[in-house]
C-alpha cells in the first residue's frame, strides 16, 4: 500500500501512475512478465499449467469451469461444504447435471466434512469441484481430496497464497484477488494444458480459456491497475518469506484465536477441529443479544469487519496474509474484556 501510494502520481519516473499507462507499453509488459514469474515461483507451478489473470472474479469461474471442462460430458461432481460451493453448484446447474458428492454434516454437535469413504463420486463426471476454504462457514479441507484420474477443480479464493499447494494434483485452481492477491474484480486461474481448448464454439470468446491463453490474458484490455497491485503483493509475499512463512503465520493467528475461543465459556466455534479454517474464524457469543454491542465496541477499539455473513449470523474474524499477529492479540484482548464485562 505504501509503495502504491508513493508511486501513485509517478511510477518509476514515467510521470504517471500504472493506472494511466497502456498495457502495451514496455514498462507494463515487463511488470506483467515479472508478476507471472513471481506467481509461478511462489506456487511452484509446473510448466504444463497456464496462468491467467482475468476479470469477473471467482464468480466468473463458476460458469467458465463447466463451459470449458464439460467437453461433451453431461455431469460434474460438486462437493458442497458451504455458501461458495453452493453458489458454484447453482451456476453449474445451468450447464449440466450436478452430482452432489457430499455435504457438510454434524458429528457430536460439530460441523464436519464427511469422510471420503462416504462420498458418491460419479465416474462419468467431467470434473470434481470443491472450495478449499469456505470463507463464510469457516470450514477448510486439511488434505487434497483424492478423486483419481478425474480433473480436480478448486476455488481457492480465500486460501491461495496462504500456504504452499501441490498444483500438480489439480486440473484448475482459481482465486479472486481481493482476499490475498490484490484488488477485487481480478481472478487468477491456473489451468492444466490438456483442459484448454475444449469449450464449444457457441460460447462467448471471453469465456473460453483458450482465447485467454492465446492472448496472454490480454484478449480484452486487462485491469492494469489490479495487475500492478497484485505484482506488488507478490513482491511483498516473497519478501516476507514466501508461502511457508504465510502458512506459519496463518496457523499462528488462527491457532491463538481458536485456543482462546475454546477456553472461553462465552464464545463458540462449532466447526470440528480438523476442518477449521486457518483463515476465517466464525464464532458466536453466549447470546445473540450481545451481537450489536460487540460489533459497536469492537469498532471503537479499531477492530472492524467482524460481523458474520448474513447467512450464518454471529461474528467472523477474517485473517488474510496482510493481517499482523498483533491484530489477533488485540482482538483476543478485546474479546476477553467484553466477556468479563458481560457475564
Ligand atoms: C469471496 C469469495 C468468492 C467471490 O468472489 P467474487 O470476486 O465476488 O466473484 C468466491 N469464492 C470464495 C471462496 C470466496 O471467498
Amino acid at each position: 500500500m505504501q509503495c502504491a501510494h508513493e508511486e501513485f502520481l509517478d511510477w518509476h519516473g514515467y510521470g504517471m501512475s500504472a493506472m494511466e499507462m497502456s498495457h502495451r507499453t514496455d514498462k507494463f509488459m515487463s511488470m506483467a512478465i515479472r508478476m507471472e514469474q513471481d506467481f509461478r515461483q511462489l506456487l511452484a507451478i509446473p510448466d504444463n499449467y497456464k496462468l491467467l489473470f482475468l476479470q469477473g472474479g471467482a464468480t466468473s469461474q463458476f460458469a467458465m469451469v463447466p463451459l470449458n471442462l464439460l467437453a461433451g460430458r453431461k455431469t460434474a461432481d460438486y462437493i458442497r461444504t458451504g455458501i461458495w460451493s453452493d453458489k458454484a453448484t447453482e451456476e453449474a446447474q445451468r450447464f449440466c447435471t450436478v452430482n452432489v458428492v457430499t455435504r457438510l454434516n454434524r458429528r457430536n454437535n460439530h460441523i464436519v466434512i464427511p469422510p471420503p469413504e462416504t462420498w458418491s463420486l460419479n465416474k462419468n463426471a467431467a470434473y470434481v469441484y470443491y472450495t478449499d476454504n469456505e470463507t463464510v462457514n469457516g470450514v477448510q479441507f486439511n488434505t487434497i481430496p483424492d478423486v483419481g484420474e478425474i480433473p480436480l477443480v478448486s476455488d481457492m479464493t480465500s486460501s491461495l497464497l496462504s500456504a504452499p499447494v501441490d498444483i500438480s494434483r489439480y486440473g484448475v485452481i482459481f482465486a479472486s484477488a481481493q482476499k490475498n492477491i490484490g484488488l477485487s474484480g481480478l481472478v487468477v486461474v491456473i489451468v492444466r494444458d490438456d483442459l484448454i481448448g475444449h469449450a464449444p464454439e457457441s460460447i462467448p470468446s471471453l469465456y473460453d480459456y483458450k482465447v485467454h491463453v492465446d492472448n496472454h490474458s490480454m484478449f480484452n484490455t486487462p485491469a492494469t491497475y489490479s495487475w500492478y497491485m497484485s505484482a506488488l503483493v507478490l513482491q511483498w509475499v516473497k519478501k516476507q518469506g514466501g508461502l511457508q512463512y504465510m502458512e506459519e503465520a496463518s496457523l499462528l493467528r488462527s491457532g491463538k484465536l481458536y485456543q482462546f475461543i475454546d477456553s472461553s465459556g462465552f464464545y463458540n466455534n462449532s466447526v470440528a477441529a480438523e476442518f477449521r479454517s486457518r483463515v476465517n474464524v466464525p464464532f458466536t457469543l453466549a447470546a445473540d443479544a450481545f451481537n450489536e454491542q460487540f460489533i459497536r465496541e469492537a469498532s471503537e477499539h479499531g477492530l472492524l469487519a467482524l460481523k458474520g455473513h448474513r447467512s450464518v449470523g454471529g461474528m467472523r474474524a477474517s485473517m488474510y496474509n496482510s493481517m499482523p499477529a498483533e491484530a489477533v492479540d488485540s482482538l483476543i484482548a478485546f474479546m476477553k474484556s467484553f466477556e468479563q464485562r458481560n457475564v
